[in-house]
């Protein structure tokens, strides 16, 4: 018999600290599709919807795609844009349970509204009134999920992503799909167990590339081939959300015997903890990284300077302007940058033709206690642009994109993005497209924590990280939480266990 799976593909990763509200209108800015049109844009990409696509196939599955959905890491989830988006799939799971074998769902699990803490929780609570307890409900997740014990109850089965930079979407999308068909077929009954530790940040914010989650996500894979284990999934957590259940989770979906597979999950969870004060990262001073900057001598590819703390990606407005500052007073040359978040520049600069000298205000407009206020300069503009661009790297090639209406300045001997939406640098398109080869430069400063790599690295002769003091800082007692239960790493580091 073939299975009818309800699908859908619902993003949001709220950092509570942002002031700006995410709005139904910020998901349709980033991307928001239907049924077909999410199938046409997505449906063959790196991205879970593919992974879906890829078991239906296999399996003669009947699909119903609601939507995917996602908007920039911003502030909290309104509650129209919640009842919308999450509403229209709740609607065709109420429309279609009686042929409904299952769900799967790709979310992100960093979802927090202004009604709720757990947007994800709440998503399933509201499907399981309608569908019931035993329809098997598989779900992915962002390695950056806050997940909470609601979602593992509600979700049989979880496959977060095992890779940062995150390229592993369309495999997690099969991996879930695959678990999923056999629970349908009743030869498994998978739930999920979780393991969770008192922290807001696990030391090294979750980068598979280097440092102890390497060896983490091998043994999680070794340990995925066990018998009645289906997935091992690690969550770094996200800790910009000023939630209860915040903080890094180890989760197994099996079936039979919890100790065994909970012993294992508090294992991995305890490595977690006990290397909690280990620096493997140098987040350097704005100062430092552009006096490095200033002394490099391009050889093989530019210097590449990643601001961690005003990544878009994590909530950042992206309008953060010390790094630029220390870089035009360093009088750094042939060099580019981007983005810089500002829509009210973006549309000055539309009234003007490429080759004019205009003064602006630049970046800094949002909350300037957090990365430095407007920078007064004079700049030539050199393209205007509607800010739409094709990704060409591993994470998101052959997607559509856009940062809305968009212009290049030229400050002294630095190139910038103006940009009117944010969003993090993970592809080399968001330069290219605009004029700017960054592999032709000798400095290239990007907003970004980690995602930059999988497109930069290859054409970088150096990388080096920054903290701008933005909303995404490293310094997280700048950041005022009050609803994270107490006490929790590193805010009370002196904590025992
Ligand atoms: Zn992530």
């Amino acid at each position: 018999m073939s299975f009818v799976v309800l699908t859908a593909e619902w993003f949001h990763e709220t950092n509570t600290f942002n002031r700006n509200l995410t709005e139904y209108h910020s998901f349709m800015d980033r991307f928001g599709f239907f049924g077909a049109d999410a199938i046409r844009e997505r449906g063959d990409a790196n991205t879970e919807l593919a992974g879906f696509l890829d078991v239906a196939r296999r399996h003669g599955w009947e699909t119903i795609h609601v939507l995917s959905a996602s908007a920039e890491p911003a502030g909290y989830v309104t509650r129209d844009a919640f009842d919308r988006l999450g509403g229209a799939i709740v609607k065709a799971a109420m429309e279609n349970k009686d042929k409904l074998s299952g769900i799967l769902l790709g979310l992100h699990g960093a979802m927090v509204t202004e009604f709720n803490e757990d947007g994800e929780g709440e998503l399933l609570r509201r499907l399981r009134e309608v569908v019931g307890p035993t329809m098997p409900i598989a779900i992915t997740l962002d390695l950056h999920a806050n997940v909470t014990p609601l979602m593992c109850e509600l979700a049989n089965i979880i496959c977060s992503y095992k890779t940062y930079p995150h390229v592993d979407m369309r495999e997690r999308g099969n991996q879930a799909g695959e678990i999923l068909h056999r629970a349908m077929k009743g030869e498994i009954r998978p739930r999920t167990l979780r393991a969770h530790r008192p922290m807001l940040d696990e030391a090294n914010g979750g980068r598979t590339d280097i440092g102890p989650m390497v060896s983490r996500v091998a043994e999680a894979v070794a340990y995925e081939k066990e018998t009645g284990v289906y997935a091992v999934s690690i969550n770094a957590g996200f800790g910009n959300a000023d939630i209860a259940d915040v903080g890094p989770t180890v989760l197994v979906t099996y079936d039979g015997d919890e100790a065994q597979h909970r012993a294992f999950a508090e294992s991995i969870m305890d490595d977690i903890w006990q290397k909690r004060f280990d620096v493997l990262n140098n987040y350097m001073p704005v100062e430092e990284a552009a006096a490095i900057a200033k002394a490099y001598t391009r050889t093989k590819g530019p210097i590449i300077i990643a601001d961690y703390a005003d990544n878009p990606g994590g909530g950042g407005y992206g309008d953060s302007t010390n790094l630029l500052a220390a870089l035009l007073a360093a009088g750094i040359e042939d060099a580019a940058f981007g983005p810089m978040v500002d829509p009210e520049v973006a549309q000055q600069l539309r009234a003007h033709r490429v080759g004019d000298k205009v003064s602006l205000q630049l970046g800094g407009k949002t909350d300037p206690r957090f990365g430095g206020g407007p920078l007064h300069v004079t700049a030539e503009l050199k393209l205007v642009s509607d800010g739409a661009y094709t990704g060409d790297g591993p994470m998101v090639g052959g997607l559509r994109l856009s940062f809305g209406p968009s212009a290049v300045i030229q400050v002294d001997g630095i190139e910038i993005l103006v940009t009117t939406e944010p969003a993090q640098m993970l592809d080399l398109q968001q330069f290219r497209a605009f004029g700017i080869d960054p592999a032709a430069k000798t400095v290239v400063g990007l907003k970004s924590m980690q995602h930059f790599r999988a497109a930069f690295e290859p054409i970088a002769g150096q990388v080096i990280v920054c903290d701008s003091g933005a909303l995404c800082t490293t310094y997280l007692d700048r950041l005022p939480y009050r609803n994270v239960s107490r006490p929790i790493y590193p805010l009370d580091r002196q904590m025992a266990r």
